[in-house]
C-alpha cells in the first residue's frame, strides 16, 4: 500500500507545487483585471486540490480500520458470507461520514494557506525569485508542535505531514503510537516506525539558510 500511497503524494505535491509556479507566472506577466481573475480561478483549484487531499486522509483512514477489523474477522471465523460485505460496506461509509466530521475546510488546508501567503508576498513586494522562494516557504518549514523553524524535519508516511525530529520523538517517548499532532488531521495511529526523514525539505531549509548567510546544515 505505501508505494502507491507514495506515488499519489508526489503526484499531489507535484500538481499543487505547479499551481503555485502557475500563481508566480500569472503575477509576473499580467496585471489588472486579468492577474485577479487568473489568481481566483488558481485559488479555486487549490482549494479542490486540498478537498481532495482531506478526503484521501479519510478514506484512507477508514480503509485501514476496516482491514485490520477483516484481518480480527478472519481469525475468528474462517469463511465470509454475502451479508458479512453488506455489512463492511455500511460500516465503511459509517466510518467515513465518522472521520469527516473533524476535517477542517479546504482553505484551512496548510497548502492553501502557504499557497495564499505565497501569493500574498510575490504580490506586496517585487523582489527577487530566490528570495520569494524562501519567504513563501517558511511557513512550510516551521515545526507544527514548537512553531520553530526546522533543521531535522521528518514526514509521517501515512499523512505526510511533517515535523521536526526531536519534537515528534519526545511525543513518542513514553508511547508506542501517537495520533498525528498537526490538528484535523485524521491519522491516529503514528509509531516510530512509521517517520522517515522528508530530505527535500532538508535540502531546502539547507538552501534556505545558505542563501542568507548562515551556515549550512
Ligand atoms: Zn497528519
Amino acid at each position: 500500500m505505501y508505494s502507491s500511497d507514495e506515488t499519489r503524494t508526489k503526484v499531489m505535491n507535484a500538481t499543487t507545487e505547479s499551481i503555485g509556479k502557475c500563481a508566480k507566472f500569472v503575477i509576473k506577466y499580467c496585471d489588472g483585471d486579468t492577474r485577479k481573475e487568473q489568481l481566483k480561478k488558481l485559488e479555486g483549484v487549490m482549494e479542490e486540490c486540498c478537498l481532495l487531499e482531506n478526503k484521501y486522509q479519510v478514506y484512507k483512514a477508514s480503509h485501514f480500520e476496516i482491514q485490520k477489523m477483516l484481518k480480527q474477522q478472519n481469525k475468528s471465523d474462517g469463511e465470509e458470507s454475502d451479508t458479512q460485505k453488506i455489512n463492511i460496506r455500511e460500516v465503511f461509509n459509517r466510518k467515513v461520514e465518522e472521520k469527516s466530521v473533524g476535517v477542517p475546510s479546504p482553505k484551512k488546508h496548510e497548502k492553501y494557506i502557504a499557497f495564499k501567503n505565497n501569493n500574498k508576498l510575490l504580490l506586496q513586494a517585487e523582489v527577487g525569485d530566490d528570495e520569494l522562494m524562501i519567504m513563501g516557504s517558511e511557513v512550510l518549514n516551521v515545526d507544527p508542535i514548537t512553531k520553530q523553524m526546522m533543521t531535522d524535519p521528518i514526514r509521517i508516511k501515512q499523512c505526510g505531514h511533517t515535523f521536526e525530529r526531536s519534537s515528534i520523538m519526545s511525543l513518542l517517548k513514553n508511547r508506542r503510537h501517537i495520533k498525528c499532532p498537526l490538528p484535523g488531521c485524521v491519522q491516529k495511529h503514528v509509531t516510530v516506525n512509521d517517520l522517515e526523514e522528508n530530505r527535500e525539505l532538508k535540502l531546502q531549509l539547507g538552501r534556505a539558510l545558505q542563501a542568507k548567510g548562515a551556515n549550512p546544515i
